[in-house]
């Protein structure tokens, strides 16, 4: 167990450092940034920072120096990265782990050797292999980045095999995914973190909106059959088992028109989807990472209300934040970040209502207020 006064290294400088970093400090520790982006979102928040490139050598070591353990909001740092800073400081969750989670071949043979469904898929090399997956896959589909695609970056949905080949010229790095296209009926995930003694606890399975590929709103609970809430929980706590998880897990799954489930994307890390939990829960997924990474006990994933978060992504919500600090209930969080591009998420707001009060789709655009008019078409 670690101390307070003790120095938690959070590699990667966005908001969910951000929001990690102040889960930390209020378990009084310090928080150590290694960001490449002086000023950004989590270093604004830090006891300290280092600024260098995440393969720095030189800035990997100063980084590891100058803390007792290391975690991550960011999971593309290299293998060689992740090794330098391993023989440095215990590093929670393990290189291994994010080995796996940054490359979709890796994840979904790990998944499916765990037992664990995913969408169906095919390696996708070159020309021939192209055509061996379509043949497999079937169309439409989904042709995907193994490596390094967020935000729906990274990806192309091909409904012809014409689309497929332009696709396939264009994505970048090599080699891709072909995931079979899921009709889904929602999409959903559940955080779960896992302590070093083996104790796992879950948050309860929300729903997921996405607009443009990026998350727009969360809804705690999902509005699903509770026997599918926790098949979808179970599969979370089985993932974490399965990797020997010490930290924090996001788990987003398909649930299909027929109520099974499948796992899209994993990710070690606090994860958008679970920014609810910092105002609807006793303990936020950010104080659960914070535990779990410095051998805290965990306390269980309670959820005292019901939540909506909505992202505030880009120039025009972001605008709107003076009105957003007026509407009376929104729970506003701004991540400090100055430069207000298309697409990046800028803060969120969380409205909570009573435990079995989460209204229907009209209530939560009308409890949004002016945020909430594109929200919830389902
Ligand atoms: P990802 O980058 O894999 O998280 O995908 C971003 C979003 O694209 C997901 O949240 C889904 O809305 C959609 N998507 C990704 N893969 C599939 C799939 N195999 N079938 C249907 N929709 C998908």
């Amino acid at each position: 167990m670690l101390p307070p006064g003790s120095t938690i290294g959070i590699v990667g400088g966005g908001q969910l450092g951000r929001m990690s970093a102040m889960a930390a400090a209020r378990l009084g520790y310090r928080a150590h940034i290694l960001t490449n982006e002086a000023d950004g979102p989590a270093a604004q928040v830090a006891a300290a920072v280092t600024i260098g490139d995440y393969d720095d050598p030189l800035a990997l070591r100063a980084f590891a120096a100058a803390v007792d353990v290391i975690t991550f909001e960011f999971e593309n740092v290299s293998a060689a990265g992740l090794d330098l800073l391993a023989g440095l400081k215990p590093v929670h969750p393990s290189p291994a782990i994010l080995g796996i989670s940054q490359d979709r071949i890796a994840e979904k043979t790990f998944l499916n050797g765990a037992g664990v469904p995913t969408a169906t898929w095919a390696l996708v090399e070159d020309a021939a292999s192209l055509d061996a997956a379509i043949a497999t896959i079937g169309l439409p589909a989904i042709l995907k980045t193994a490596r390094l695609g967020y935000d729906g970056r990274g990806q192309a949905r091909v409904a012809t095999v014409e689309a497929a080949r332009e696709a396939f010229a264009s994505l970048d790095p090599k080699p891709l995914v072909l995931e079979g296209f899921v009709d889904f009926a929602c999409e959903v995930s559940v955080v779960v973190a896992r302590g070093a003694d083996g104790t796992v606890v879950c948050f309860d399975t929300v729903e997921n909106q996405h607009v443009h590929g990026i998350l727009d709103i969360t809804l705690a609970p999902a509005r699903i059959p509770e026997e599918i809430a926790e098949r979808a929980q179970a599969l979370g706590r089985q993932v974490a088992e399965a990797l020997g998880l010490i930290g924090l897990l996001a788990v987003e799954m398909f649930v299909d028109r027929d109520g099974s489930l499948r796992v899209n994307e994993i990710a070690p890390r606090p994860h958008n989807s679970g920014h609810w939990t910092i105002d609807a829960c006793p303990a936020s997924q950010f104080e659960m990472h914070i535990r779990a990474v410095a051998g805290l006990p965990l306390p269980p994933a309670t959820r005292h209300s019901d939540a909506v978060m909505k992202n505030l992504i880009g120039p025009d919500d972001i605008a709107r934040w003076p009105e957003i600090l007026a509407i009376p209930g929104l729970i506003p969080h701004h991540y400090g970040k100055t430069d207000a591009r298309i697409g990046r998420k800028m803060g969120h707001v969380t409205r909570l209502f009573p435990r079995g009060a989460l209204p229907g789709a009209f209530g939560i655009a009308d409890a949004l207020g002016p945020l909430g008019v594109a929200a919830l078409s389902a």
